[in-house]
């Protein structure tokens, strides 16, 4: 068998052992990897997949999107709003929805072209200046901007946990701040954290060098 559908069959099983976890979604990250080096998992029939660079995504999925109209497309890299419009065209899912100018490109795109997608607000645990991210304080604010003015179809917390072996305390606190705002899905768990994350209420799980190997 593919050492690819291997890895992935592997993740699935250690999802499966833990109970409440059967709507979990991964979410395979094929930043920086080919096509032809992610197409096994795609003709495994797997669905969704995380890119983070806007121009990579549009090459790289644009014509196979087409082809496989039920493939799913999440971003979740830094947004720039010049580059939302293009982004908003391309992705079925945005993570990293994290300005209100970002928001409101977001929301005028789409209105536009008729397409609605779907959102996770990036939140910045742990108030790190290299990481994007609505501070935790404020998110509920955002999250009702974005609803109430934008009507954006917000799913979601998304957020990258800072890296200093206190994970599970960041995830715990994402979850109930998630939960306190009545949102039922979370962007939480990569490849070193995933089993932290679906211990705390994951829903999307964002897995990249697991999968396909490690990025050069
Ligand atoms: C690259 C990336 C991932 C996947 O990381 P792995 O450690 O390879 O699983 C997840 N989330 C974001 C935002 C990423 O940029």
């Amino acid at each position: 068998m593919n050492i690819i559908i291997e890895r992935y069959n592997k993740i699935k099983s250690n999802i499966k052992k833990i109970p409440g976890s059967d709507s979990s979604t991964i979410i395979a990250v094929s930043k920086t990897f080919s096509l032809e080096h992610i197409m096994p998992l795609i003709d495994h029939g797997h669905l969704h997949y995380g890119e983070n660079k806007v121009q990579e995504a549009e090459s790289k999925w644009t014509k196979i999107k087409i082809e496989k109209k039920n493939l799913q497309l999440h971003m979740i890299g830094k947004l720039q709003s010049n580059k939302a419009k293009k982004a908003v065209q391309i992705f079925d899912y945005i993570h990293s929805l994290d300005s209100q100018k970002l928001a409101d490109v977001c929301a005028k795109t789409q209105n536009s072209i008729n397409k609605s997608i779907k959102y996770f607000i990036q939140v910045n645990l742990g108030n790190e200046t290299q990481k994007s991210g609505i501070s935790f304080s404020e998110v509920d604010a955002f999250y009702n901007y974005c609803v109430m003015e934008k009507k954006l179809n917000i799913l979601g917390l998304m957020a990258i946990p800072p890296n200093d072996n206190n994970t599970e305390k960041y995830f715990k606190s994402i979850s109930e701040l998630n939960a306190s705002l009545g949102l039922k899905n979370l962007s939480i768990g990569m490849s070193s954290d995933y089993m932290v994350a679906i211990n705390n209420k994951a829903t999307h799980l964002r897995i990249g060098s697991s999968i396909f190997g490690e990025r050069s």
